[in-house]
């Protein structure tokens, strides 16, 4: 499968363990890049979009909601990038927080390689 992905989380433990459960999902990507925060997942996108970001949400400095709003506000270069969130907050509240801030769904912590594999292959 084709596509580039971006994984935007402040825990490299975590950066590992999507990009594992990714593969074990059976997804692939061309190319995937990732970034410790919030404002350096904006400084990745805005020199080059990608197909898909994964985005963390309780970062130090820029939370993901902000990165993501910022992303849609300001980067018309990624109008089409498919952002998921990636988090253990999965509140009625959240979801609408997350979804009016642009992103186009989310993922819950604990997650395992079906759940990747229902979320993305839509988006791919
Ligand atoms: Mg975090």
């Amino acid at each position: 499968m084709a596509g580039s992905l971006l994984i935007i989380d402040d825990s490299s433990t975590m950066r590992r363990i999507i990009k594992r459960t990714i593969r074990m999902s059976g997804i692939q990507f061309d190319e995937t890049f990732e970034a410790e925060s919030g404002e350096e997942g904006f400084a990745k996108l805005s020199e080059r979009a990608v197909d898909v970001v994964l985005c963390d949400v309780n970062m130090q400095g820029m939370r993901g909601t902000e990165m993501v709003k910022k992303v849609r506000d300001e980067l018309p270069s990624c109008a089409k990038t498919k952002i998921i969130m990636v988090t253990t907050e999965s509140s009625a509240a959240f979801v609408a927080e997350a979804l009016s801030s642009g992103a186009d769904g989310y993922i819950g912590k604990p997650f395992t390689p079906e759940k990747f594999q229902e979320k993305l292959t839509p988006l791919l």
